[in-house]
């Protein structure tokens, strides 16, 4: 894992072990034996810590966050109280990424160097800890209380040049083959100092004013953090190193990291962070299935979506082909991205020249025929099967061999559009979320006959425009808009029995939920809705209230947002109350025959929440999603799901399957035909809940097996 070698005096402790150096149990082991080894070599006049790969080291292993390892000695804190405390002066060499745990035994050891290209950060806040081996008491001594207080209360890495001017590194070195002789040169000057030893112990945090920085940074975080417990925990650490010596500060720290990584937040953080590694290993998709190349792009369609998606694509390099069935409508959606990207250099978020080019590489045409050369077409044309099977037939005529065939539909059967290709393998889903250069959230549907490669090569384009890709299988409504008909559903319903929008919205937004439904209905256009629901007459048509209220307001023309009313009135963005809707959900209960009466928030929490969370556990049981870890991914990053609660799948877990049966169970029951018609627990959930065994458990030895 490690090796040293010695030149001149000086010993280089160098980390090897792949892929990230993790400082787990047998790391710190041997980190540690190595000081004290060299803190009795007389020979040794100062140590080097670098890496032999390409990054410093990704900080702690994760894994032993669950099993207890981490507690292990010596525990982190114990190997940067070594550091500290050895004889001789250490320097860590920072090549590539150093975070978290790598930070910390920087921060411990006397000195540091760093490339200019070198990332440091404590993104332990983004997993609902606080750093909790020096970090909030070393970083604000070395850094100043302001920086420090910046990158932990953010979790963002910083750059080798900030990092210069903060004094977070001591000198930046250039990253060539010089390097090692650069930090050579570095460690022999100060190990011929008088005292080369630095010792945090030594160092106070210097501010005009503290207690007022830090005050002023709780009030402008109070809103989002709200939720969250890290963030005062950090602040409440970052505030001891202002106020006690470092051995106390310490103890403090190390007290609230054990007192953090036992709560749920933190507990959801591990999971979304496993969840977001795990997603793209797919079942049937190996090594073998090399990603296809792509460098140019054709998306059909420059509407909403289209636009979006070019977008996306320009920016991360790629060259982009607009197809349209009109002129005006290929003009318009060009004008739109030119002037996506010319705000973005007003707004010197990237230089003017670099916009030239990337518009430069935005095109359009109306011939298919222009189409021949692109390596993957993506099809966000109107959402209609006909439309869709004209489109794909027309590719199969005139798309290259082995050009990859997407289509971006929300709702519409893939395997239908596949049908009509007479390369249903090169055909795939890429559900983008709107606006789709903005969200993070890539649904990669796979079809019946689509080939692995295919996927391959879609998770690969999707990292490269920065996209988070999961994969799921074809369904109504794959797994988020399946989850959210649920959802969506028992929100408009309780419209009906007496709650109204702004009440179940409340509900939802206290709970955590980014928008409650009825807004979100808004923003996205109660149109969009009842145009899907008109599509699926049948399937829903044994409940006539069955979005009772948003058909009304679809035909009263209140299409939200856009109209300025839906289930609220819109004053600009504002959304506001209207009374309006009581009367119209009056008016419809009494024509279903639907008691109205008071609903409590829990009803409203649970009605909504826990039929999306079974509708999640059908899904994973018929396989349309791999494992709860996708569907938490989705919802979290495509929903509004707060992450803290780390997704519904997750939450339910936490919350106990046993309660989350026992609730649908009651309003299979309490709600009559109604609650018979929509409650029945999924055979998943009953099986796991009886059996007291929890959904991970359940997918982490389904795993085992496999
Ligand atoms: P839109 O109406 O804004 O844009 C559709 C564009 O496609 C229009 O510019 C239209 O001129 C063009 N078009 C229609 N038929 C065409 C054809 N035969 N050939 C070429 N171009 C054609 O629609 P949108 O909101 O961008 O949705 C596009 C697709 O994306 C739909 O399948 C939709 O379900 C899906 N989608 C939409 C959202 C969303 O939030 N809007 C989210 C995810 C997926």
């Amino acid at each position: 894992m490690i090796s040293i070698k010695h030149t001149e005096g000086v010993a280089f402790i160098e980390l090897n072990a792949p892929p990230v150096n993790a400082l787990g149990l047998k790391m710190r082991q041997a980190l540690s034996l190595a000081i004290h080894e060299l803190d009795a070599d007389e020979q040794v006049k100062a140590i080097v810590l670098c890496s032999a790969l390409p990054l410093f080291c990704g900080g702690a292993d994760i894994v032993e966050f669950r099993t207890g390892a981490v507690w292990d000695k010596p525990d982190l804190p114990a190997l940067c109280e070594t550091i500290e405390t050895s004889k001789k002066p250490i320097i860590a060499a920072i090549a590539g990424p150093a975070m978290g745990g790598a930070l910390e035994i920087a921060l411990a050891c006397d000195y540091r160097v760093a490339t200019p290209d070198a990332v440091m950060g404590l993104p332990e806040i983004k997993l609902g800890l606080l750093p909790g081996a020096g970090g909030t008491q070393r970083l604000p001594r070395i850094a100043g209380l302001e920086a420090a207080t910046q990158m932990i209360l953010s979790g963002d890495p910083v750059k080798g040049e900030y990092a210069l001017s903060c004094g977070l590194v001591d000198a930046l070195l250039e990253n060539n083959q010089d390097f090692r002789a650069h930090v050579l040169g570095f460690a022999t000057r100060v190990s011929h100092e008088g005292d080369p030893k630095r010792s945090c112990a030594d160092i106070t945090v210097t501010h005009p004013d503290s207690k007022g920085y830090l005050t002023g940074f709780r009030d402008q975080i109070a809103h989002t953090s709200k939720y969250l417990v890290a963030p005062e925990r950090c602040l409440v650490s970052v505030e001891a190193a202002c106020e006690l010596p470092l051995s106390e500060g310490l103890a403090q720290e190390k007290a609230g990291f054990a007192e953090l990584l036992d709560t749920p937040q933190s507990r959801a953080g591990r999971h979304l962070f496993f969840a977001e590694r795990e997603c793209t290993k797919v079942p049937g998709v190996t090594r073998a299935d090399q990603p296809r190349s792509i460098s140019s792009v054709a998306v059909i369609g420059a509407g909403t979506m289209g636009r979006g998606i070019a977008i996306a694509f320009l920016q991360a390099g790629y060259r982009v082909t607009f197809l349209e069935t009109t002129q005006s409508a290929l003009e318009q959606g060009l004008e739109m991205v030119r002037e996506h990207f010319q705000r973005a250099a007003q707004k010197g978020r990237l230089s003017a020249d670099r916009a030239e080019t990337i518009v430069s590489n935005a095109t359009g045409t109306l011939s298919y025929g222009d189409l021949a050369e692109a390596d993957l077409i993506i099809e966000a044309a109107f959402e209609s099967m006909n439309v869709k099977r004209q489109i794909f037939a027309s590719l199969d005529q005139h798309a290259k061999p082995g050009a990859i065939l997407a289509s971006n539909t929300s709702t519409l059967d893939l395997d239908e559009i596949a049908a009509v290709s007479s390369r249903p393998e090169d055909v795939i889903g890429l559900h983008f979320f709107s606006p789709a250069n903005v969200m993070r959230l890539l649904e990669v549907v796979r079809g019946s006959k689509t080939a692995p490669d295919v996927i391959a090569t879609a998770i690969t384009v999707a990292k490269k425009i920065r996209k988070l890709p999961v994969t799921v299988g074809v369904c109504y409504g794959f797994v988020g808009n399946r989850m959210l008909e649920p959802y969506f559903r028992e929100g408009s319903r309780l419209l009906l029995e007496g709650a109204t929008p702004k009440h179940v919205d409340d509900v939802l937004e206290t709970f955590g939920m980014a928008m409650g439904i009825h807004a979100m209905a808004d923003l996205a256009g109660v149109d969009v809705g009842a145009r899907v629901r008109q599509e699926r007459r049948s399937e829903i048509a044994h409940d006539p209230t069955y979005q009772a209220v948003q058909d009304r307001l679809f035909e009263l023309g209140r299409l939200g947002q856009k109209t300025g009313r839906g289930s609220y009135v819109y004053e600009g963005r504002t959304r506001v109350e209207d009374s309006e809707i009581v009367q119209i959900s009056t008016n419809l209960a009494g024509l279903h025959g639907v008691k109205r009466r008071d609903i409590d928030d829990q009803e409203i929490l649970e009605r909504c929440i826990y039929p999306l969370i079974n509708e999640g556990f059908l899904i994973l049981e018929e396989g349309i999603a791999t494992r709860p870890g996708d569907c938490d991914l989705i919802w979290v990053n495509g929903y509004g799901f707060p992450n803290w609660r780390g997704g519904p799948m997750h939450y339910a877990d936490e919350i106990g399957l046993s309660h989350v049966l026992e609730r649908m169970n009651h309003y299979r029951q309490s709600l009559g035909a109604y609650g018979e018609m929509w409650f029945t627990p999924a055979p998943l959930l009953e099986e796991l809940a009886t059996s007291g065994v929890t959904l991970a458990a359940h997918f982490d030895a389904k795993k085992e097996k496999s």
